[in-house]
Order: structure tokens, then sequence, then C-alpha cells
């Protein structure tokens, strides 16, 4: 595998997951370079949709594809916003209206314990039977008042008590140690040098 696209045009993710498969010699790019329109993600799980990206970008293109899925889950919301975390607050999509919904919602509850999700799906090509799949979970809770300017969507919110910072709050090189997406991206890249098939193990 020398080629890969990215089923994402999102800057913040195509940044950590280029910064994880550029060692591994494969040429990435996002599917916006080929012209693919964001698939549909009509599943009520994350791997669902994940899957239906891959397939969506590949098909697109002809070439292997990567997407990820992720989002934030409340425990004590029965893990809402889960995967309706981009469009948690409706549409169009907005980080702010967002955060200020999670808040709303968590003001009077005491356990504001809540992970974020990130699952990876790589298709070698669009009817790939055998996908490579890895996943990540990043623990912390929520708080009330934003922390932080770096990251994005709900990291000011983000608060992780062993550290004493939100996820805002953390420099890229270090959130790209620890999160959610980071996980599952190590875990990725041991898959693939694992996977004599692709031509890269
Ligand atoms: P996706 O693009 O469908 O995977 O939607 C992911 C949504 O989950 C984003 O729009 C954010 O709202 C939230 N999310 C996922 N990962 C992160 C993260 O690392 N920081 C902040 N928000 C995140």
């Amino acid at each position: 595998m020398k080629e890969l696209v990215i089923a994402s045009n999102n800057l913040n993710k195509l940044q950590e997951i280029i910064y994880f498969l550029n060692p591994l010699g494969i040429n990435v790019s996002p599917q916006s370079v080929f012209n693919i329109t964001e698939a549909d993600e009509p599943y009520s799980t994350f791997i669902e949709n994940a899957l239906a990206k891959a397939r969506h970008a590949s098909k697109g293109t002809g070439l292997p594809a990567l997407a990820d899925d992720s989002g934030i889950c409340v425990n004590i919301l029965d893990d809402k916003p889960g995967i309706f975390s981009a469009r948690y607050a409706g549409e169009p999509k907005s980080d702010e209206r967002n955060n200020c919904k999670l808040v709303e919602m968590l003001r009077n509850e005491l356990d504001r314990r809540a992970y974020y999700y990130c699952i990876m799906v790589l298709v070698r090509y669009a009817e790939d039977p055998r996908p490579i799949i890895s996943e990540g979970v990043w623990h912390g809770e929520i708080i009330l008042e934003p922390r932080g300017k770096g990251g994005f969507g709900y990291d000011p919110y983000f608060y992780l008590s062993e550290i004493g910072k939100t996820a805002a709050e953390l420099s890229m090189e270090c959130k790209n140690k620890i999160s959610h997406r980071s996980q599952a991206l190590i875990r990725l890249v041991d898959c693939i040098k694992n996977d004599r098939s692709n031509g890269v193990g």
C-alpha cells in the first residue's frame, strides 16, 4: 500500500492521521482532492458509519481508504451525544452550539463522566470483506466553563483530572500521544505492519 485516501475533510483529523501514517511511507490524501463528497452516515453505530465512509471513498477513487468515526459519549446521558456529536445541537453543525447544549444538559448533574471514542476502518478496496479495524477510548469529565484554546469540538469542556487540564489546554503533541484517535491510530499502524496482504507489513 503506497497510497491511501482519507474519508474526511476535517483538517484536525487529517493532521493527526498524517502524523501517524507518514512514517510507514504511505502517501495520504483527503477525499476532497478526488472531489469525493461526504458519505451518508445513516447508521446507529460508529463502526457502521465508519465502514460506510471508507467504502464510499474507496469506491470513488479506486484506492485503499481509511475512515474514522468518533464522538463524545456521556455516561449519564446514555452515551449521548455519541454518533450525533457533530450535530448534537442540529444543523448547521456548530461546535459552539453543541457545547452550549451539552453544558445545559449537565448543569444539574454531579456525575459528568464522559469519554471520547474513535474507530478507524481501513478497506483495501471498496468491497473488502476483511477491513482493518481499530478503536480508542479516552476518559475524562465535562466541565461547565471552557478552558483552553487548542483542539476543536468539545475539547475546551473535556477535563482530564489526572493531568489537571482540558483537552484544549494540551499541546497537539501531547494530545497526539493520548487521545482516542491516537490510540486507534497506534493500533491501526500495528495492524497494517502485521498484515502482509497490504504490501507494507
Ligand atoms: P465525525 O466527523 O462524524 O467523526 O464527528 C466527530 C465529532 O465528534 C466532531 O465533530 C466533534 O464534535 C466530536 N469529536 C471527535 N473527536 C474529537 C476531538 O478529538 N476533540 C473534540 N471533539 C471531537
